[in-house]
């Protein structure tokens, strides 16, 4: 049977078509700039063809819609029919406390998604739009909702409650979600593949670090700590947003300077980061480029990333007591040996040494980089969130199309 997985943005839908269980991409793509006289369409099939359509797309139902007409049409397509279809599989941001696990998609499921767009305004209220929208186009088609947020709900109290009054918890359900909660989880379990070892004996660190950047400790397949909170603003230092902040920080710039909460809710996310610390660019390529000339904003900026990096490591070590392994993902995790090589300095002690020989290069493909004297594997696993929404989509849905 065939998967759709699909992760809609407010202007954007990104889409990925799979056969199962054979876990085979058959098309892949993005809608971008939904809404706009430039919007295009631009999408890869099986062989790896690049395809470019450039129009007008009027709303995400006409984005959808383009998609499956592109996927049913012509000689090499990978459907001959929408009714190949089994089951589409969304990426949903914040699921809160209601999900701990993938769930098909119900008028309820609908509602909780809705309920949860005050935690992420950015992200659920696209992300439903997308659901909908597929149930408009394929109405007999199962709808899956897989949750950013669901793996972490395994966090113990200790890690997601802030030291707050008890009845912001209680009354309000201010605490720690955690974010990325896909990839982990995809990565948890590749490491577990590549040791030989079952996930339940692991004890594992998974250092996402994309444009978002999280970490988690990981207990036996279980979410145990991770660095983003509440929203997705806590915790590394990211392309534009800052990440750990004294929180009379944000208090000092409405007083102090007179900004107002949707400016410093700006500042925050869009103005901080690598692009607010180096002035120059939230891309760590260019960044370690600028570095390596001697801009010496942009080489505090790297200094500032990988050191908060480290710390986390240092403190999920702790929570954990003892490491197997110690993950690399994401855009800068999977390409960038200088930030590996920078957050593991002198970690041989802790029990982290890099074959620097290994790691020298290594970019995009999984690959165990530690020392032989290493006490606990480091590996670079490239991440794919959307198998892993496809598989849960598969798991759930796939018996009832099949
Ligand atoms: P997103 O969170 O948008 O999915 P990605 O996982 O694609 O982000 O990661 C984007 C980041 O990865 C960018 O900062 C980019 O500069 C960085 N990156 C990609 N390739 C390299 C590379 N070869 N060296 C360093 N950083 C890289």
């Amino acid at each position: 049977m065939k998967v759709l997985v699909i992760n809609a943005g407010s202007s954007s839908i990104k889409f990925e078509l799979y056969a199962m269980p054979q876990e085979q991409v058959l098309a892949s793509g993005l809608v971008e700039r939904i809404g706009e006289s430039t919007s295009r369409l631009v999408w890869r099939d099986a062989r790896d063809g690049r395809h470019t359509l450039e129009r007008p797309i009027q709303d995400h139902a006409a984005g959808l819609e383009l998609v499956l007409s592109l996927l049913c049409s012509g000689t090499d397509a990978p459907m001959e029919s929408l009714d190949e279809i089994g089951a589409v599989g969304h990426r949903v941001v914040h699921g809160g406390e209601a999900f701990s696990q993938t769930v098909g998609v119900t008028a309820e499921v609908e509602a909780a998604i809705q309920a949860h767009a005050v935690l992420a305004p950015l992200h659920n209220p696209p992300n439903l739009l997308g659901i909908r929208v597929a149930r408009q186009v394929l109405p007999d088609v199962p709808q899956v909702a897989v949750f950013d947020t669901a793996f972490h709900q395994t966090l113990p109290p200790h890690a997601y409650l802030y030291a707050l009054p008890a009845e912001l918890y209680r009354e309000h359900r201010v605490r720690r979600y955690g974010f990325h909660g896909i990839s982990h989880r995809f990565v948890a379990g590749r490491a577990a593949a590549l040791l030989g070892r079952p996930l339940e004996q692991l004890r594992l660190i998974s250092c996402h670090l994309g444009n978002g950047a999280s970490i988690c400790a990981i207990e036996a397949g279980r979410s145990v700590d991770t660095s983003m909170g509440m929203t997705p603003l806590e915790g590394l230092v990211m392309g534009t947003r800052c990440g750990d902040l004294d929180p009379a920080i944000p208090l000092y710039l409405q007083r102090q300077l007179g900004m107002d909460a949707a400016e410093v809710d700006r500042l925050l996310n869009k103005r901080s980061g690598m692009l607010g610390l180096s002035g120059r660019s939230n891309d760590l390529r260019e960044l370690e480029q600028a570095a390596e000339s001697g801009d010496a904003d942009a080489a505090v900026a790297m200094q500032v990333y990988c050191y908060r990096i480290r710390k986390y490591i240092g403190a999920y070590t702790a929570a954990l007591g003892s490491v197997d392994a110690l993950v690399f993902t994401a855009g800068v995790g999977e390409n960038s040996d200088v930030v590996r090589a920078a957050v593991l300095e002198g970690l041989a002690p802790m029990g982290y040494a890099l074959d620097l020989d290994a790691n020298r290069g290594l970019r995009g493909r999984e690959a165990d980089i530690s020392a032989v004297d290493s006490r606990a594997r480091v590996l670079v696993i490239p991440t794919d969130e959307e198998l892993l929404i496809a598989r849960d989509t598969y798991a759930l849905a796939g018996h009832r199309a099949s």
